[in-house]
């Protein structure tokens, strides 16, 4: 059993209180007892002597002491008179040497052997602890006070005083009945202070408690009054520092997240929904749900929408051909409905679900946002197009920069050749303002140096040249490309490819392997594009392996729909640091390249949807793969 601290204060509290009033009892107990067992004893005593002096007297005048003592009228009287007035006493007697009454205060027993008893005075040599068990031990006992009556010094009987412990133990309970009353009233004190005090230390607690179960309810900005000074009152301040921590941890994470006005459907979540064999609605999720009227499951799914909507279309179709419906592209309006609006595009198809004994129990009907796929699609195209713009303008720049500078250069040294101005004596006159020292330099007349002029008239307008090629290039890779898309087989395009690129293959000594079986599905391209694409690409490899090699072409097709051509030699490679350069425009590490087939290679393989990548090894070659999507992929569906 689980008790709270309240219950366990109490108990604690109620246990101590009731041990201390047991602990109490008994000792008050055992003093009564002793005090009521030495009164019976003194009264005992009292009621012998005052026998004895009237017996030793009726004793003297002679005769049979036994006789004149059980005639003895005043003796008789003394008897019954005492034990009325002794509470505890249940009998006075006078015995002879063997125990036979001679008077005793009941008249009738005058005669019989009175048995003897224990002496009271042994009880009270004894234990409080003794004393009590004897007290209130089974239905009581006698216990005896006794006097020798003597003789001429001789014992010819005995007084003997009967007390009962019956009678003892009555008048200490009575006596005890306050003492219990009070005990009892301080054990029900004892507990409702304790819960009095335990509500009052538990306050805290409780006030935390319902703090904490606040913020779990996703309350902002909990705070507690615990203003005592204690360890609660530190746990306050420390509550009230982390919940103000926590709302500000969510103020900021709610700014983070996305606009609470954004649309529930421009979230990437499918709608499902399952409808039973009689068109009931069983089950759908929120997205679904956000379509739909209010408290839709049970209800008939056709009352649900509109009669036009798609997805009642499809459901319906579904239920009575009994068979499930591929994935379809549908418009819903911004709404969910089924109107052309600015809702946006979703692929919706259903599939039928079968129990085990293949009967139908349902139609599971699933809706993607694909309009926002395209969205994000479309984000990282543009992403890619502004990395690839971004590349193009690094290579530009830097080709434009090297005609620029070396013009500056010549125009110069140009200008210095028609001054007549040698660049000799400039270069003493430098030195000399440096060193600090008035050194005299002669000065000569002014000679145009007519041949120096005229060639480096020459190098500035090769230079212009180099810098039209440059813009011409340039133009001619940012030109709007147009794309016609069609199915490409990769089998035909490399068998045409092929007569171009075993010339340059054979010059180089260079084995050209190409395995793109007819069975390849085909790719979705402009032939035209993609012919300049793989071109530049075996080319290029060739070109890599000047002491021969081997250049591999290879054709499979992969995940997602797409096609991998493997462009593969054993040549040179690309060192690590060049890898992320071959793609800019203009970069070239050729004597008479242009740097301009990699990147002519990358934008159309972007135009395609594709990708490119490459690896390379310096000194064992390089692999370019190119991912192309196949001409008979469905749109986009769940992928
Ligand atoms: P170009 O061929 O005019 O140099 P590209 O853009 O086609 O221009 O190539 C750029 C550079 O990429 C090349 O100069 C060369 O350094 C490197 N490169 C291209 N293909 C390979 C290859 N297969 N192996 C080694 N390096 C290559």
């Amino acid at each position: 059993m689980r008790l709270g601290i309240k219950a366990k204060q109490v108990l604690g509290v109620t246990s101590i209180v009731g041990l201390v009033v047991v602990a109490l009892s008994a000792i008050q107990l055992s003093s009564l007892a002793r005090m009521n067992l030495e009164g019976s004893e003194a009264r005992g005593e009292l009621l012998a002597n005052t026998i004895f002096q009237r017996a030793r007297s009726v004793v003297a005048q002679g005769g049979d002491p036994y006789a004149a003592l059980h005639d003895d009228s005043s003796i008789r009287s003394l008897l019954e008179s005492t034990i009325a007035f002794s509470p505890n006493v249940t009998y006075a007697a006078i015995v002879d040497t063997t125990g036979r009454i001679v008077a005793d205060s009941d008249e009738t027993l005058d005669g019989q052997i009175l048995p003897p008893e224990p002496e009271l005075s042994t009880l009270l040599a004894g234990s409080g602890f003794g004393q009590l068990q004897a007290i209130y031990e089974g239905h009581g006992r006698t216990l005896e006070i006794t006097q020798s009556l003597l003789r001429n010094n001789t014992s010819f009987g005995s007084i003997r005083i009967g007390v009962s412990t019956l009678l003892i133990r009555e008048d200490l309970n009575t006596a005890l009945r306050p003492f219990v009353v009070t005990a009892g009233a301080a054990l029900l004190i004892a507990m409702l202070v304790s819960m009095l005090l335990a509500q009052l230390l538990l306050r805290p607690i409780h006030v935390i408690r319902s703090g904490l179960s606040r913020l779990q309810q996703g309350e902002v900005g909990v705070t507690l009054d615990l203003k005592q000074q204690d360890e609660f009152g530190d746990l306050g301040t420390f509550f009230n520092a982390v919940s103000a921590q926590l709302a500000a941890d969510r103020t900021r994470l709610a700014a983070d997240a996305r606009p609470a006005d954004e649309p529930e459907r421009d979230r990437l979540e499918d709608a499902v929904a399952l409808v039973g064999p009689d068109d009931e609605l069983l089950f759908a999720n929120g997205a679904m749900l956000a379509i739909l009227p209010e408290s839709p499951v049970g209800r008939r799914f056709r009352e649900l929408l509109p009669e036009d909507h798609p997805y009642r279309t499809i459901v319906e179709q579904t239920l009575e051909g009994r068979e499930s419906q591929g994935p379809r592209s549908v418009l819903l309006g911004e709404d969910g409905g089924a109107s052309e609006g600015e809702g946006g595009e979703w692929l919706a198809g259903t599939q039928v679900v079968h129990d085990h004994e293949g009967r139908i129990i349902g139609a599971m009907l699933l809706a993607r946002n694909v309009g926002y796929l395209s969205q994000v699609q479309s984000t990282i195209t543009y992403s890619r197009k502004l990395a690839a713009l971004g590349r193009l303008s690094a290579g530009v720049a830097h080709e434009v920069k090297n005609p620029l500078n070396a013009m500056m250069i010549h125009l110069e040294l140009l200008r210095q050749a028609l001054s007549g101005e040698p660049g000799r004596r400039r270069h003493a006159e430098a030195a000399a303002v440096a060193g600090g020292a008035a050194v005299s330099v002669p000065a000569t007349e002014p000679r145009i140096d007519q041949a120096a002029a005229l060639q480096h008239v020459s190098t500035i307008a090769d230079e212009i040249r180099r810098l039209d090629q440059v813009v011409q290039g340039f133009l001619k890779f940012t030109r709007p490309q147009e794309v016609r898309l069609e199915p490409v087989s990769l089998h035909e395009l490399f068998e045409e490819l092929k007569p171009t690129i075993e010339p340059e293959a054979e010059r180089t000594g260079v084995t050209l392997v190409i395995d793109c079986p007819p069975g390849i599905p085909d790719v979705s391209g402009d032939p035209g594009l993609l012919h300049q694409v793989f071109l530049n690409l075996a080319l290029n490899a060739c070109q890599a392996m000047p002491q021969g090699g081997t250049l591999r072409i290879v054709c499979t097709p992969v995940r997602g729909q797409r096609i991998s051509i493997l462009v593969e030699d054993t040549g040179i490679g690309i060192p690590p640091d060049r890898l992320e350069k071959i793609f800019e425009l203009y970069f070239t590490t050729k004597e008479r390249g242009s740097g301009i087939g990699l990147s002519m290679v990358y934008r159309i393989v972007q135009l395609h949807d594709g990708d490119i990548e490459v690896q390379s090894t310096p000194g064992r070659g390089t692999t370019f793969r190119v991912q192309l999507p196949r001409a008979d992929t469905p749109r986009k569906w769940l992928t």
